[in-house]
């Protein structure tokens, strides 16, 4: 197939080419660079089979040829880049679906969205199946996030009814591993770059609140069996195995062996006190489950962090 991966040079996005060109897809990276990178598919450069479009999705998107599939990844996603910037959010969750579902009317192509676990917001049911309808502040400083993706879904649910298109709908959960930026805020980059610069790590609030980690090839796993499937979902892709970030801050400093301590900052507003996916969905419908265990993932992911922070 021919699929373009909005967002893909991204975090996950970069790991969604490769895996795509491994399965003998040919691929088209688009990317307006905000919180992406060329570094992150630089090593695909040159091949027959990948290209790169720079451009921001809110405006028209053309691409030139036919297309069998898009994954719509492009928008913000740690805390700290949507509450830099709250206006592209917005922008990119609105605009930016509704361009890549005309695209994908205009080649009859598949369309996959990449939502997120924030649509739950700061859950009230535990673990979180996907016929919950969330607890999301609409004007905290989430919000920003939380209401583009579920305006995302909506948009996406309406071209499915109304234009009968094959359109799905991925919320994804804490998701971490290598290319991930050490500065860009999310909790996993954070405590292991502060570990590896023996730096205190910096718990928010009492460190009692929980997520669920899953490795990115999981994640990337996830994606590509819901495109392959015969379901639009909402389909959870996440980890359910839930610690408390307290917990997860011992796990990095004994893993990295640091001599770092903790220290405690606010916690941010609207932080989400419980997170953890019900994938009975996914492993029944797909089955998908994740494979990589906690120590694994996070070893290779120390391991880059130590290969960037000594460049
Ligand atoms: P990321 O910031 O690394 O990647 C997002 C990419 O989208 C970046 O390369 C960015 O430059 C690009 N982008 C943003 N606005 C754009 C625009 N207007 N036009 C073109 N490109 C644009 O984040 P990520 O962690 O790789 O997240 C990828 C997707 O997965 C996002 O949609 C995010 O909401 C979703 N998601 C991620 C997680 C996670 O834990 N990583 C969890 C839930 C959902
Ligand atoms: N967090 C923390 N210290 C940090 C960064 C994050 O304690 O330096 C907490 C944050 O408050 C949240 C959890 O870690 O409870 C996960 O945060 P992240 O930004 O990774 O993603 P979220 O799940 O909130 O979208």
């Amino acid at each position: 197939m021919k699929i373009l991966v909005t967002g893909g040079a991204g975090f996950i996005g970069s790991h969604l080419c490769e895996r795509l060109l491994s399965d003998g897809h040919a691929v088209i990276a688009m990317d307006n660079l905000i919180t992406g990178s060329t570094d992150n598919i630089a090593h695909l450069a040159g091949r027959d089979d990948f290209s790169f479009i720079h451009h921001d999705v809110t405006n028209y998107i053309f691409v030139q040829g036919e297309l069998d599939f898009i994954f719509h990844l492009a928008s913000p996603a740690s805390p700290a880049d949507y509450l830099a910037f709250p206006i592209q959010t917005l922008k990119v969750g609105s605009l930016g679906t509704h361009k890549a579902l005309g695209l994908a009317r205009e080649k009859s192509a598949g369309f996959l969205l990449a939502s997120t676990s924030e649509v739950y917001g700061d859950p009230l049911i535990h673990p979180q199946p996907e016929d919950y309808w969330g607890n999301v502040n609409p004007v905290g400083p989430r919000g920003v996030y939380d209401e583009a993706k579920r305006f995302a879904e909506a948009l996406a649910f309406a071209y499915r009814r109304y234009h009968s298109m094959d359109t799905k709908i991925a919320r994804i959960f804490n998701t971490y591993g290598p290319r991930m930026r050490a500065e860009d805020g999310r909790v996993v980059p954070a405590f292991i770059c502060q570990a590896l610069a023996d730096e205190d790590l910096t718990v928010f609030g009492n460190g009692q609140q929980t997520r669920s980690f899953c490795f990115v090839s999981d994640t990337v796993d996830g994606l590509v069996r819901l495109m392959e499937s015969d379901i639009s979902g909402p389909v959870n892709i996440g980890n359910p195995d839930e610690m408390t970030i307290r917990e997860f801050a011992d796990f990095i400093i004994d893993l990295t062996g640091s001599g770092s301590s903790i220290t405690h900052r606010d916690l941010p507003e609207d932080d989400p006190k419980v997170r953890r996916p019900d994938i009975s969905l996914a492993s029944g419908r797909l089955g998908w489950r994740p494979a990589v265990p906690l120590l694994e993932g996070l070893s290779k992911t120390v391991d880059y962090f130590r290969g960037k922070l000594s460049c």
